[in-house]
């Protein structure tokens, strides 16, 4: 088939390359030229295991294209997916503008049937909001194209994207019962076979069911994560070991194991704007939704769990500090820093007067771009910071180690160079990556989140 993807981010990269690698022919579409040029000389803007290798093998068999034609994109693809971003509002609700832009364009250039699909995460209401602007623009240009718009949200996890959407637990089609809503979930449905080989995988629904299913999903882990993180502040003021109660509750299948790892709270580029719009959608129709609200706040409040300890142990002023951080995206296996808790960390330590020292395996350059941005009202801080290419460097003369992503690389560290390394034996685990009574037995004080150390 032929496809366009407007918008070559995480989900946009993804979605193209896979759908290129299954035999499809694949155009994807940027407003960034720098993002397209760097993709044209066989670069990949962003870190993703194995998609620089997917893109470059699909490029090579002249499955897949970049450029910022759009016409040319809208007159290429029998599928048009919509993949730019909704980063939050000022009111925190989700900003459309770059999908109905997308949708103007579309509506500009389109010839013939076509199918819409809405891959960005947006509110309850959008598909037609979408349908209503390629209507408007084909009015404008006097001309009659059926179309339809599928909603089709994307449940990829960044670090493990292509594998996600390779072998997906669900597909979720959302479409109207129309005559061109029912030609377009064939379409779908065909474009989708090569990875619902047991036809267990695609989930057919209506229009808003879909689009409210992703909210659905990210608030649900949102909240998972937020529970177990009060839980552990609890337990630690108890003297009781969240791994144990997570080990005790995780077997029961109505609970499961996933995603109840406590941590200095969650970050990215999904779950604090979703929920959020989330929230702001459900204010619209007068439904406030209080527990999804705590679950923000919880959040928050967990992005400050490592500077309380920190101050708690070391004090207000840290000006004669200094801190060697480990991990900088806000997961591993990427180099996402949206909404990362080691920004805000950073910044509270800056801001009392630390030196800190920062090390990420992939996500430097990011580093370098986004405190550029997050600092630039404060030289002074700034020129405490630095990034280190090196874990270990990035420890020496440091007075204390505050891990904040659990990247594989810091989970078994050389400790007793570590030890040496650091001016004191301290360390501030953000992830629980380390075991207390290991850390014991080396003479490291350690300051975990929800667990018992006995130093
Ligand atoms: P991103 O910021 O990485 O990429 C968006 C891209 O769209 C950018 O390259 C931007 O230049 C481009 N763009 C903006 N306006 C455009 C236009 N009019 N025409 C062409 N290109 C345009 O975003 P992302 O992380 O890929 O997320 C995209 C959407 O998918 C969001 O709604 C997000 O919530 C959702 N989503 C993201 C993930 C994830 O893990 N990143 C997972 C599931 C869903």
């Amino acid at each position: 088939m032929n496809i366009t993807i407007i918008g070559t981010g995480y989900v946009g990269l993804v979605t193209g390359a896979c759908l290129a690698e299954t035999g499809n022919h694949v155009f994807c579409i940027d407003v960034a030229a720098h993002k397209i040029d760097l993709l044209n000389h066989g670069g990949v803007p962003i870190y993703e295991l194995g998609l620089q290798e997917m893109i470059a093998r699909n490029r090579a068999a002249g499955r897949i294209h970049f450029s910022t034609d759009l016409a040319a994109g809208a007159a290429h693809g029998d599928i048009l997916f919509i993949a730019v971003g909704t980063p939050p509002d000022e009111d925190g609700s989700a900003d459309l503008q770059y999908v109905l832009a997308a949708a103007r364009n579309i509506g500009q250039h389109m010839q013939g049937f076509k199918v819409i699909v809405n891959k960005s995460t947006v509110p309850v209401g959008t598909a037609q909001r979408v349908q209503q602007t390629i209507a408007v623009e084909l009015a404008a240009r006097a001309v009659e194209h059926s179309f339809s718009v599928v909603s089709n949200p994307e449940f990829l996890k960044e670090g493990e994207a292509i594998g996600d959407f390779m072998q997906p637990d669900r597909i979720v089609l959302g479409c109207d019962n129309d005559q061109n809503g029912v030609r377009a979930a064939e379409i779908m449905r065909c474009l989708y076979a090569p990875f619902n080989r047991d036809h267990k995988r695609i989930l057919q629904m209506d229009v808003r069911s879909a689009e409210l299913t992703k909210y659905a999903a990210n608030a649900m882990l949102a909240t998972r994560i937020s529970f177990i993180n009060e839980l552990a502040n609890l337990a630690e003021c108890m003297g009781a070991d969240i791994e144990e109660v997570r080990r005790g509750i995780g077997p029961d299948p109505r609970i499961g194991n996933h995603f109840l790892s406590a941590g200095c709270g969650y970050g990215g580029s999904c779950f604090p704007k979703d929920v959020q719009a989330l929230i702001r959608t459900a204010s619209e129709y007068h439904q406030p939704l209080p527990l999804l609200s705590a679950v923000e706040a919880v959040n928050d409040a967990q992005k400050q769990v490592l500077v309380r300890k920190i101050v708690a142990r070391l004090g207000e002023d840290l000006s004669a500090f200094r801190f060697a951080v480990w991990g900088l995206a806000f997961k591993p296996n990427t180099d996402d820093m949206r909404e990362a808790p080691s920004r805000i960390l950073i910044a509270a330590l800056l801001a009392r007067g630390a030196t800190v020292v920062a090390y990420d395996p992939v996500a430097m350059d990011e580093a370098r771009r986004v405190f550029m941005l997050d600092l630039q009202n404060a030289p002074a801080a700034h020129a405490r910071l630095s990034l280190s290419e090196d874990p270990m460097q990035a420890v020496a003369g440091a007075d204390a180690l505050v891990v904040v992503t659990e990247w594989n690389e810091f989970k078994n560290p050389d400790f007793q160079r570590l030890r040496a390394q650091l001016k004191k034996p301290l360390i501030f685990d953000g992830r629980n990556v380390y075991e207390p009574a290991e850390m014991s037995e080396l003479g490291i004080e350690y300051h975990a989140i929800g667990r018992v150390y006995e130093g």
